[in-house]
């Protein structure tokens, strides 16, 4: 092949093709094609016996620089792509390779650059990658949204479900107790009746926020089970501990002090139904729910405001 169509080749590249000096320090450009002046700004002339960074300006923080400087240093090929600037200033993404070239005694005199805007493809890329975490957020969002109660934040009765069948193998295998309990507002029908409600709605925030207070432990899962009713479920109490922890919660709600005219104290309250099981595989899970509910009844008809264990 003649050397002229090597030199038409490297002249007529639509890719930017660059050519720097190993031998001298700080390995400056001794030839660029017209391709990169038209692709830089640069004229020939303005670059040529300087570094390339200058197209980098100021903008340093750019980890595939390592990845250049150390190629450089160990007289390696490398491929990357950096934040450039024109000399007008505009950014483009430059997609550079180096490759090193030897002599006959296999010392590296010069790098070849191969220089490409990427800019339209870095675009679209960074466009997918925004799409993919704004997918990702509304994922998340949804998810929340399929497990949470959208009045008062906790857990709603669809996820409670599958949880309860969860916690209740968990018990199974470990031989642990459950305790489940059932909390229903009193007269909260009137409630709604005499004060509004809107004002309902906020008591069902500050009861579910009771809840959350006095079910701390990373075990403990509350839920809202139906309209006033919510449920709790936690494990490793005995039927003592299991009602101290209880009259904790129905004290929390009376101190909340929310008048109440249908109350006998003045100020609204709950009812608790529980029941304690201690799991074997002999023993499944599947009356805790009927035995706490029919303790709630008790408790309703026994007055309200109280907990009672089946
Ligand atoms: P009891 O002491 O026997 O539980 O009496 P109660 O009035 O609380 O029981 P009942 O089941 O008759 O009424 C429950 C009321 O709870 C009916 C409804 O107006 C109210 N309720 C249910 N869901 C909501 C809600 O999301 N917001 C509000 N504000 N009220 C609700
Ligand atoms: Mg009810
Ligand atoms: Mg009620």
């Amino acid at each position: 092949m003649k050397i002229e169509i090597l030199k038409q080749a490297v002249m007529d590249s639509r890719d930017g093709i660059t050519i720097s000096d190993n031998g001298i320090d700080d390995n400056p450009l001794i030839f660029v094609n017209p391709a990169f002046e038209r692709m830089t700004g640069y004229s020939f002339e303005e670059i040529t016996n300087v570094n390339c960074r200058y197209l980098q300006k100021d903008d340093r923080e750019q980890p595939e620089l390592e990845i250049v400087s150390s190629a450089v240093k160990n007289g390696e090929y490398c491929l990357v792509t950096l934040r450039n600037y024109r000399k007008d200033g505009t950014m483009f993404w430059n997609e550079l390779s180096i490759s090193p070239i030897h002599d006959e005694n296999g010392v590296v005199t010069n790098f070849l650059g191969i220089q490409k805007d990427v800019t339209p493809r870095m675009l679209i890329l960074q466009q997918l990658r925004d799409e993919h975490q704004s997918l990702e957020e509304m994922k998340a969002h949804f998810e929340q949204l399929s497990i949470k109660d959208g009045l008062t934040g906790i857990y709603n009765r669809r996820f409670f479900d599958t949880q309860f069948e969860v916690q209740c193998r968990i018990a199974c295998r470990t031989s642990d107790s459950l305790t489940l309990a059932m909390i229903d507002v009193d007269h909260f029908k009137l409630f709604n009746d005499v004060y509004g409600h809107q004002v309902g709605d906020e008591v069902l925030r500050r009861v579910a926020d009771s809840l959350n207070k006095s079910f701390q432990r990373g075990s403990d899962f509350a839920a809202r089970y139906g309209g006033e009713e919510f449920v709790v479920l936690f494990s490793g109490m005995t039927i003592e501990q299991s009602a101290r922890h209880v009259e904790t919660l129905c004290q929390l709600v009376r101190d909340l002090r929310i008048p109440q005219c249908a109350s006998k104290t003045g100020y609204l309250t709950i009812s608790v139904g529980f029941s304690v099981h201690v799991f074997s595989p002999l023993h499944p899970c599947n009356d805790l729910l009927a035995r706490a509910d029919r303790a709630l009844y008790i408790a309703k008809e026994r007055g309200r405001d109280q907990h009672f264990n089946l």
